[in-house]
């Protein structure tokens, strides 16, 4: 697996103060795979995604994006931030902006597009997640899943190599869950690169090519999903199942 690495982790160590959030992390994502990152509250989940677009910085080791190292600053981190899509709990769009406007506007001030093709180009995205009759609403008219649904058309729009989601479903209402995890699956299908915290098992068995199950700020197993859910080889790993399941 991951004869293609779009993203290496080596080494990573990250402190907050005396807390050591990520320990020895080493970590491939391949092109193409979906990997599912699950664990308990705490275990550094967040702060990996967030190390990967460099909106946190790291104490030791190496972050490759597409053979690359992570820029530090400037153009190349801002194109960074566009080629890794990321999608929070939040949705934090833009409240007095359109659902077009929100998808097309950093289209134009990132990529450079002229107005009317970042537009066009939304509506294509609007469409593929189900809200092309939504372009013109403000954010407040939609529910909270069609919110979600826009904010992973407007990371779409940055043409991502990879996109990560730190917990896209948490905040979500459970009947407007699967509208957003069925958008999940179909990038997945289409041969989006992803990195998913989440909590839905379901997703993790049906799209995952692997499991990465954090405790304490390591990676404490790396598997496919059928084997990790089958047979978890930690007791961390069969304690947090036996609470979620
Ligand atoms: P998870 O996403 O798995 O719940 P996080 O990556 O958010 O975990 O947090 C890992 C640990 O780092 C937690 O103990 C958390 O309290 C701590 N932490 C996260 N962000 C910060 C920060 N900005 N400053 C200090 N500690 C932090
Ligand atoms: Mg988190």
């Amino acid at each position: 697996m991951a004869v293609d690495p779009l993203i290496e982790l080596r080494d990573v160590n990250k402190y907050y103060g005396e807390l050591h959030v990520l320990q020895d992390i080493n970590l491939t994502v391949g092109r193409g795979e979906v990997v599912v990152v699950i664990g308990p509250s705490g275990s550094g989940k967040s702060t990996l995604c967030r190390t990967i677009n460099r909106l946190e910085t790291v104490q030791s080791g190496h972050i490759t994006l597409d053979g690359q190292p992570l820029p530090e600053e400037g153009k190349e981190l801002a194109r960074l931030r566009a080629e890794v899509g990321m999608v929070f709990q939040s949705f934090n769009l833009f409240a007095h902006k359109t659902v077009r406007q929100n998808v097309s506007l950093a289209q134009v001030k990132v990529r450079g597009r002229k107005k009317d093709e970042a537009d066009q180009r939304s509506g294509v995205l609007l469409e593929r997640v189900g809200l092309a009759a939504h372009a013109e609403k403000y954010p407040a008219q939609l529910s909270g899943g069609q919110q979600q649904r826009v904010a992973i058309a407007r990371a779409l729009a940055m043409d991502p190599k990879v996109m990560l989601f730190d917990e896209p479903t948490s905040a979500l209402d459970p009947e407007m869950i699967n509208e957003v995890l069925e958008v999940m699956q179909q990038l997945a299908r289409d041969g989006m690169t992803m990195v998913v915290v989440t909590h839905e098992m379901g997703f993790a068995r049906s799209a995952a090519n692997r499991v990465v199950f954090m405790a304490d700020g390591k990676v404490v197993e790396d598997r496919t999903p059928e084997d990790f859910f089958t047979d978890p080889e930690s007791e961390r790993a069969k304690d947090f199942l036996s609470k979620i399941l």
